[in-house]
């Protein structure tokens, strides 16, 4: 039988328990710390231990951590193994055991205790670090062609520009053994799933970028849920593990369709609605309530986009509390505080979805005056919408240029796309600008957002808080 998400996660709990860990719970995914918006990984609440700022209560602690990655919302829903929320499972040394152990742990837990075949495991291994890859393939017995050396993008680690950091070693499930190990490549993101990550943290970054030895050696790890989740019940993507498919089977119902036939697209926004729903569900949880700043900006670009995903397959009415509350069903396992907030974290959703469906009929009402505006005798281009008109329906109203160009197409309209794209590009740098001023923490989970969504929230949040502009 395949092993369930809550069988996985109390498995690896059990087994470093039994290594001497102590458990301990995971933290908020607001940090106690100024420098990161929201927890983007299971080292952040041991940061000040790292750091030698802080006394260590034990030795050696394992977690479950919740995470938010806003960084990786570009890839979700597309690739098979990213969420803007996941678990990241962790062990973690203060000082006490380093490399050696760390690495044999791992490989004792994903292949006796997750029995995952040993054939099928790969490694990396900072460029430079001989150390590793020697305890690999003599102490582990790792074959070589199996072993890849990789540079600081992928093998250094740091959880900001400053703090604890230092060079790590992967593991990663290949799902295509018989390719064979000539010219593979650990990159390769259809072949390789990346699982566990190994950060042999022993070095603190300052502002100038300079490296210092801690105090301590120290052992930070994570490994991702979802993804063994996924190579374990051998699903095509961490989508459909028991962790989040119920939530995505929901949205689907409500859209009428059905997922396993479902065109890419459809599948694509079926995907991104179980994983924003979780991530709004843990974040409001939290603390975290939808506004024009910070995390709260978060929040709200997540639930819109949950909204305008659903609106784009048909649903009608209200429907995000429906998905939230299968997400909180799901939750028990990684935080029992969320049951506990269920009638809250709904009435946030359900507030924020009512504000705004009230948005997207404005948009719509506007649209329509436009397309009208156009028809009108003597109006010069009669088939070609202006890049203008479209901007001001994504910036204030939020559609997508996607939704104008099939309404528009729908009219026997056409928009200028060229002229849309100049606008956006005026619009990043004038947001860009104006961030400087506004949330400096936030500045990578923005720029990320920005990518995205597009906005000029930042240039007036203020004055448009309740007001509902734009996803
Ligand atoms: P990737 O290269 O696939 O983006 P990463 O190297 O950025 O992953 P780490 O920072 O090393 O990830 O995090 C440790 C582990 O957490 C990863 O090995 C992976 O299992 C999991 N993980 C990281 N990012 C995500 C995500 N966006 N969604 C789900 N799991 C993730
Ligand atoms: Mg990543
Ligand atoms: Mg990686
Ligand atoms: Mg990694």
């Amino acid at each position: 039988p395949k092993l369930s998400g809550a069988e996985i996660r109390e498995r690896f709990l059990n087994f470093y328990e039994r290594k001497a860990h102590q458990r301990m719970p995971s933290s908020s995914l607001v940090p106690d710390d100024p420098t990161v918006l929201l927890t983007i990984a299971g080292m952040l609440q041991f940061k000040p231990v790292f750091l030698g700022r802080a006394p260590k209560r034990y030795s050696r602690v394992t977690t479950t951590q919740k995470c938010v990655r806003t960084n990786d919302i570009e890839n979700v829903g597309v690739t098979s193994r990213h969420h803007t929320f996941f678990e990241m499972l962790g062990n973690f040394s203060f000082g006490d055991y380093f490399k050696k152990e760390a690495i044999a742990m791992a490989w004792e837990l994903s292949t006796k205790e997750l029995r995952i075949p040993k054939s099928r495991i790969w490694v990396s291994v900072y460029t430079s670090d001989d150390d590793a890859l020697a305890i690999w393939r003599d102490d582990i017995g790792v074959p070589e062609e199996r072993i890849q050396r990789r540079g600081e993008d992928d093998n250094f680690w740091a959880s900001g520009p400053t703090g604890p950091c230092g060079p790590c070693s992967e593991l990663y499930y290949d799902n295509c053994p018989e390719k064979g190990t000539a010219g593979a490549d650990l990159g390769d993101d259809d072949r390789f799933v990346e699982f566990y990550n190994l950060v042999f943290m022993e070095l603190d970054r300052d502002a100038e970028g300079k490296l210092t030895p801690l105090s301590a050696k120290n052992i930070d790890t994570g490994m991702g849920l979802e993804r063994v989740a996924q190579i374990l019940q051998d699903t095509p993507s961490n989508y459909e593990t028991d962790l989040i498919f119920p939530i995505i089977q929901k949205a689907a119902k409500l859209a009428n369709v059905e997922y396993s036939s479902a065109d890419e697209m459809t599948k694509r926004a079926l995907r991104v609605m179980g994983d924003h729903t979780r991530a709004v569900v843990y974040l409001i949880s939290d603390g975290v309530r939808p506004s024009n700043i910070g995390r709260g900006y978060v929040v709200r670009r997540l639930i819109r986009r949950i909204v305008m995903k659903g609106r784009l397959q048909g649903i009608k009415g209200a429907f995000t509390p429906a998905l939230a509350d299968v997400a909180i069903s799901l939750s028990d396992g990684c935080d029992p505080a969320v049951r506990k907030s269920a009638q809250r974290i709904t009435t946030v959703i359900a507030e924020e979805e009512e504000q705004f469906s009230r948005t997207l009929a404005a948009g719509q009402k506007k649209l329509h005056d436009i397309v009208e505006a156009y028809r009108q005798p003597g109006s010069s281009s009669e088939v070609i919408m202006s890049g203008e008109d479209a901007f001001v329906l994504f910036d204030t109203y939020g559609f997508p240029l996607e939704l104008t160009q099939e309404i528009a197409a729908a009219e026997g309209m056409q928009v200028d796309v060229a002229e849309f794209t100049a606008q956006m590009e005026i619009q990043k740098q004038r947001s860009k600008q104006a961030r400087g001023q506004v949330d400096m923490g936030a500045q990578s989970t923005i720029d990320s957002l920005m990518g995205t969504m597009g906005s000029t929230e930042f240039l007036g949040y203020s004055q448009l808080e309740g007001e509902g502009k734009v996803i």
